[in-house]
């Protein structure tokens, strides 16, 4: 049970009209109006989502985006950035270029903001020390609990913080919460946990990865809290989530959670959604490590009612074994956060984008976890992950049992001289399955992991996964990543 703190009467906003556009500026104007919010010559810097170039609602949705910026100017702000970091190994530039970002924000009146300089790489007269320079000048390191975060000064420099979140279900803490928005303040490199002093047996009994992880939301959550918060259910997508996979599906709601309190919006947010609060381990931890999380009862709720609006969403699978694909079956053992979430993602992706790989290949078995259950079927055996791998060296699937090759000829002959079977037994060898697929780390990276699927089974294999690759390596050649690499953009 969460204790709650005696904090002050917080306002938090529940919006629901026709449109998202209506939508925001209602919930605005129920808090006040966004004078409340922006004083004359701010500058503002928006957070929103940035993840991927799949469009909203993976990313924020513009409509939203160009109200804000409006209202914004008309609240007197004389400067208005947006920005955000994508999922690793992405540069903003690229989604930008995909998704015409630069040009779009431009005309509405306010700038993308190229957090990662990624803008610079194509410019042939700086060399790789002054992009550094430009690196270096465009970053503030803040030490939170002895870990060093590097925030960009644009965001530490900004009058007004606004976090515009786009709210989805997310297999790891069920919905993408506002304070997982402002954990992208920083870039993917850095969001990456890994194990560290820890026995990897540790790490995975302890669930540290997930532990790690939310100390790590709730650090950066303290560097600049939002001014004004807006969580944007009115499309989610629910069953698979938060980016859109086979089993993604839009919900429209009509609603939109607005205050100036992240963890309040979020408060009511997760109450909207029918979700316990008990069971947030987001914001359980937060409140072990003393932030101010409020009950219900002492958040003052303006607009609509929570009870008149309260709903179910499907959430996603909690457990990989549960995602089924076709000629894929998983066989778990003991896995923690980190292994999970990976796996879900790559399983979901698999799903969503290699329908015909998969029918190619017909029988693969995914191992993950420490000590999983050994396969029935053989086939193709995936190892997911440093547990998946190491605690299984000495199963049945790692060796083959076959007759030796004297033996069959032995065999055919006497079949074809109509000769009575041969009384000797026969003589069986053992030799290493080749047809195991590791995929190591704890936990894996989805993006090497699909270099050694495309590797292990051949291009032919693979149609559709290597269509992607090379639509990938058309925006992002591998020598342009070596070189983002280079000067630390990724
Ligand atoms: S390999 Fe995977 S399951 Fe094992 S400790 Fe690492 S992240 Fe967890």
């Amino acid at each position: 049970m969460l204790v709650q703190s005696k904090s002050k009467k917080l306002e938090v906003a529940i919006s629901k009209a026709n449109t998202p556009k209506e939508t925001l500026l209602k919930g605005i104007e129920i808090l006040g109006g966004i004078s409340k919010f922006i004083d004359e010559g701010d500058q503002v810097f928006i957070k929103f989502n940035l993840n991927l170039p799949g469009g909203f609602p993976t990313n924020t949705n513009f409509d939203v985006l160009e109200e804000l910026i409006k209202s914004c100017k008309e609240g007197g702000a004389s400067k208005i950035s947006l920005g955000s970091f994508p999922v690793n190994g992405i540069p903003i530039k690229v989604l930008s270029d995909i998704l015409n970002l630069k040009d779009y924000f431009k005309t509405i009146g306010a700038e993308l903001a190229f957090l990662d300089n990624s803008n610079y790489y194509d410019n042939k007269d700086l060399s790789i020390e002054q992009l550094k320079k430009i690196k270096r000048d465009s970053f503030t390191n803040v030490k939170i609990n002895e870990n060093d975060y590097p925030i960009p000064n644009i965001i530490l420099n900004s009058n007004k913080f606004i976090s515009v979140n786009q709210i989805n279900v997310n297999p790891l803490f069920k919905f993408n919460l506002s304070l997982l928005n402002s954990y992208s303040i920083i870039p993917a490199k850095y969001r990456k946990i890994g194990k560290t002093q820890h026995s990897t047996i540790e790490y995975n009994s302890a669930d540290q990865y997930k532990k790690d992880i939310i100390s790590n939301i709730l650090n950066i959550f303290t560097v600049k809290r939002p001014n004004l918060v807006i969580n944007d259910l009115f499309y989610l997508l629910e069953g698979a989530g938060p980016f859109i996979y086979k089993d993604s599906k839009i919900k429209k709601t009509n609603l939109m959670i607005l205050g100036e309190d992240a963890i309040s919006v979020d408060l009511i947010t997760l109450k909207i959604l029918n979700f316990e609060i008990d069971d947030c381990e987001l914001l359980q931890q937060a409140q072990s490590k003393n932030f101010s999380v409020p009950k219900i009862s002492d958040i003052k709720v303006l607009g609509e009612k929570i009870e008149e609006n309260s709903m179910n969403v499907k959430l996603c699978f909690s457990k990989i074994e549960d995602i089924k694909l076709k000629n894929i079956f998983t066989y778990p053992g003991k896995y923690c956060s980190g292994c999970f979430k990976q796996a879900y993602h790559l399983i979901n992706f698999m799903k969503t984008y290699m329908v015909k790989d998969l029918t190619y290949n017909s029988t693969n078995s995914f191992l993950i976890g420490e000590s999983p259950i050994e396969p029935e079927k053989m086939g193709n055996v995936i190892l997911f992950g440093d547990c998946a791998i190491n605690s299984t060296k000495n199963y049945k699937f790692r060796k083959l049992i076959v007759e030796s090759r004297k033996n069959l000829i032995a065999e055919a002959k006497a079949k074809l001289f109509k000769e009575s079977k041969s009384k000797k037994r026969p003589k069986i060898k053992e030799k290493p399955n080749k047809n195991i697929l590791e995929l190591p780390g704890c936990p894996p990276d989805i993006f090497k992991c699909l270099e050694l699927i495309m590797k292990y089974y051949g291009k032919k294999n693979v149609p559709n996964l290597n269509l992607l690759t090379k639509m990938n390596e058309f925006w992002v050649n591998g020598k342009l990543l070596d070189e983002l690499k280079n000067w630390e953009v990724l």
